[in-house]
């Protein structure tokens, strides 16, 4: 009779309801007064509740032809897995990318500088939709993506339903031309929207400047919090930083909680050498660890490199890493990320985001870039590098001293203009407004490089 029951709730209820939320519910207990729905997790739970329970209530006083008690309980592990498998169950890919195996809680270590975002992260991964989004921040090598891979890989190893995508925004980005091109968005949107219920994306910085495919990510986004499902996000940046986003992005990620990891100190890196090595097997000693600690201090990637490297010079020598042999590695991953020509990729978008903007204040402004940099003090170049100054501080956040060297005037002079300029708006200068509205417009909507 329960399964029954069950069958007759289905057929009240509209598909996609059934589908996304009561396709693998099972009726635990009932009796006279009251009936007990099993489902699979919290966030499941959770949603039915809110949304699902009225209609579940009286569809089901109707089929009763009496009036019952409804409440729900989550399965034990047991229960769900002793299903029998009968026509209400769909079965359903749970993994809709790969997870690196490696990267899971128990493998990362916990310091002052990463708890927040760990303890943040397990409580996502336990209940997801609970926080929602997870915007988790941090500078190159600091863990970021190790966490949301935990997240991925705790749900899959927990949940016995949940649909897990994780992908880059660059990835993302990639997806979306390939669908536009083949003309195939509904199958890009059904995809996203519809068949994820926990969406990792990563790097999101590289949305930068990227406006179709931030308003993409913002749909997506809207779709999946509509309907209860957990959005996690990385970036190099704090929401406020990605100025260039659009508005409505940013304020979506500032909706939820957001975490940053910070550089580890030297104890932690110890720790984390250690568990490193123990992940691959190497017998790293004391003094070896504490030297890499103390030497590799700010990104934790290079830290794993050193490690990759010893462990192959182990391999090769038959002998056990010492300070020495560690000494050699590490000058030589210095040396190598220390060179000019390489810039690493926030250096490289810092460099587009402020020639963007000079381009745009001289468009505006109507002046060339000589009579920017030079000493004329028509009023239209001198209120351009006002304007530019102000823009630099107050919307890419560039360090007064740094704007100075590059405007190659001193720091008071700096800091006087951009006070000039948040006057003049203050008192209501709307030309100059409209001025600066439309260069910010203009960064804003620049052409997409894609
Ligand atoms: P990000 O995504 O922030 O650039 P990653 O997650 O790729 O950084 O981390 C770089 C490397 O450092 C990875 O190999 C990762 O496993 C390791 N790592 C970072 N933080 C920790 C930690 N707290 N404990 C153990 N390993 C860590
Ligand atoms: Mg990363």
């Amino acid at each position: 009779f329960k399964d029954d029951l069950l069958e007759k709730l289905k057929m009240n209820i509209s598909r996609e309801t059934w589908n996304n939320w009561l396709s693998t519910s099972e009726i635990v207990h009932m009796n006279e007064k009251e009936v007990v729905i099993g489902l699979s997790n919290h966030f499941i739970k959770d949603t039915v509740e809110k949304k699902y329970n009225t209609v579940i209530k009286d569809t089901i006083t109707n089929i009763l032809g009496r009036e019952v008690k409804i409440s729900y309980k989550i399965k034990t592990i047991d229960q769900a897995k002793n299903r029998t498998s009968g026509p209400l169950i769909k079965n359903r890919p749970l993994k809709l990318s790969e997870f690196n195996s490696e990267f899971t809680f128990g493998s990362f270590v916990i310091g002052e500088s990463n708890r927040m975002a760990y303890y943040s992260s397990m409580e996502v991964a336990k209940n997801p939709g609970k926080f929602n989004p997870l915007f988790i921040y941090g500078d190159v090598g600091l863990g970021k993506t190790h966490l949301m891979h935990a997240i991925a890989n705790h749900i899959l190893e927990h949940s016995t339903d949940l649909r897990v995508k994780y992908l880059t925004a660059e990835d993302f980005m990639n997806e979306m031309m390939d669908s536009i091109r083949a003309q195939n968005m509904d199958n890009f949107r059904e995809r996203f929207r519809k068949t994820v219920d926990i969406l990792l994306i990563d790097d999101v910085q590289f949305l930068i400047g990227k406006n179709n495919v931030q308003n993409e990510l913002f749909h997506t986004f809207n779709s999946l919090f509509n309907a209860g499902k957990q959005v996690i996000v990385c970036s190099d940046r704090t929401p406020d930083e990605l100025a260039t986003f659009h508005p409505r992005l940013i304020s979506r990620f500032e909706m939820g909680l957001i975490v940053n990891v910070g550089t580890p100190d030297e104890d932690t890196r110890y720790l984390i050498a250690k568990k490193m090595a123990n992940m691959i097997s190497l017998n790293l000693s004391d003094d070896v660890a504490h030297y890499l600690a103390e030497n590799v201090n700010r990104n934790l990637r290079r830290l794993r490199g050193a490690i990759m490297n010893l462990m192959l010079h182990t391999k090769i020598t038959g002998e056990p890493a010492t300070v020495y042999s560690a000494k050699k590695i590490v000058e030589s991953i210095m040396r190598m990320n220390n060179s000019k020509v390489k810039y690493n990729s926030k250096e490289a978008y810092e460099t587009i985001k402020i020639n963007s903007l000079i381009n745009s204040v001289l468009d505006e402004f109507e002046i060339t870039r000589d009579e920017l940099y030079s000493n004329s003090r028509k009023k239209s170049v001198s209120q351009s590098r006002q304007v530019l100054a102000y823009l630099l501080k107050i919307y890419l956040k560039m360090p007064v001293k740094n704007i100075a060297k590059m405007l190659k005037r001193n720091h008071s002079t700096i800091s006087h203009s951009i006070k000039k300029i948040d006057q003049s708006l203050l008192i209501g200068n709307n030309k100059l407004k409209a001025k600066i509205d439309n260069i910010k417009e203009k960064i804003e909507n620049e052409k997409v490089d894609i």
